[in-house]
């Protein structure tokens, strides 16, 4: 057996989908479980998410696998489609596209479907990444509730790009954009993910669409997950193999980073690239040896 393995804490998971819950007690949840989870595992965190009311993944491989583990709830596709090819999937399974381009329109209205299908429209209220410009949202509104391949239009996304620093003003700027061009549409309107769901309840709206809150980490800066009553979902334990006393002076490893500010005992931990631990972490990062913080 390795010394280095990951624990992952579903408890953990369900308490912290509760906290959201708890702090936007209004809204639906959709659960961001895209890029395997945050890396956690995305059918085991699907599985004891069951309270969610949505699951958000990024690519048709994901939102697949989910169907075919057997989790029935409404999976959205936060990206919605790459390509024409995958309409008749994404109807067969009633996925979810959330539409944020107008080539994915046309690509919609040239289509032949066995069923149509539901869509959130995405809207771009200043992050500037995916996303109709607002100015356009009631024409593009109007252009899928045309589209016979459109079932319903489910209601209006966006995402907030600063939300993180509770003093930046630039949030409150997006919401007040979101809202009044968003005026009159029919349909939900989802806009806060972890920073927006903790740190600004203006913006809960029906949806709220949790990632990294979920799995125990703040997402606000400086926050720390225990002040938001989160838990840790993952835990990276290791052994020591090895330790070493380096002398005063000794430097240690490639490039001899780190250098012995005196006579030292110094552990070998069993984590390298195989396990997934990067080579970028700095010097110092904090581990726990028998639950004593060390560097
Ligand atoms: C990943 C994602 C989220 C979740 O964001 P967190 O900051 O991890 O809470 C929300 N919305 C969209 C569109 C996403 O892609």
């Amino acid at each position: 057996m390795r010394a280095t393995q990951v624990f992952i804490d579903l408890t953990a998971l369900r308490h912290n989908l509760a906290c959201a819950r708890a702090a936007a007690p209004a809204s639906c949840i959709l659960a961001a479980i895209k890029a395997n989870a945050y890396g956690h595992g995305m059918l085991r965190v699907a599985q004891a998410l069951s309270e969610a009311d949505a699951f958000g993944v990024a690519s048709l491989a994901e939102a697949l696998q989910l169907r075919e583990a057997g989790i029935s709830q409404p999976v959205v596709l936060l990206e919605g489609f790459f390509a024409a090819a995958e309409l008749p999937v994404i109807a067969q399974y009633a996925f979810i596209p959330a539409i944020h381009d107008h080539s994915q329109i046309e690509q919609l209205e040239q289509c032949v479907l066995p069923a149509p299908v539901d869509v959130w429209l995405k809207l771009d209220s200043g992050m500037h990444r995916l996303g109709f410009p607002l100015v356009e949202a009631k024409e593009v509104w109007q252009r899928l509730n045309a589209c016979r391949n459109v079932r319903r239009v489910l209601g209006c996304m966006t995402h907030l790009a600063n939300a993180d620093n509770l003093n930046d003003d630039f949030t409150a700027r997006q919401l007040a954009d979101f809202a009044h061009l968003t005026e009159g549409l029919s349909g939900g309107r989802s806009i806060a993910n972890s920073a927006g769901l903790l740190g600004w309840p203006c913006s809960h709206a029906e949806w709220v669409r949790p990632g990294l809150m979920l799995y125990g980490v703040s997402p606000l800066l400086g926050g720390r997950a225990e002040q938001h009553g989160l838990k840790p979902v993952m835990t990276l334990r290791s052994a020591l193999i090895a330790v070493k006393h380096l002398k005063q002076g000794d430097a240690i490893g490639y490039g001899g980073v780190f250098v012995c500010p005196q006579d030292m005992p110094v552990g070998v931990v069993a984590a390298g690239y195989g396990d997934g631990y990067p080579r970028h972490a700095r010097n110092g990062v904090p581990v726990l040896l028998n639950n004593r913080r060390c560097r």
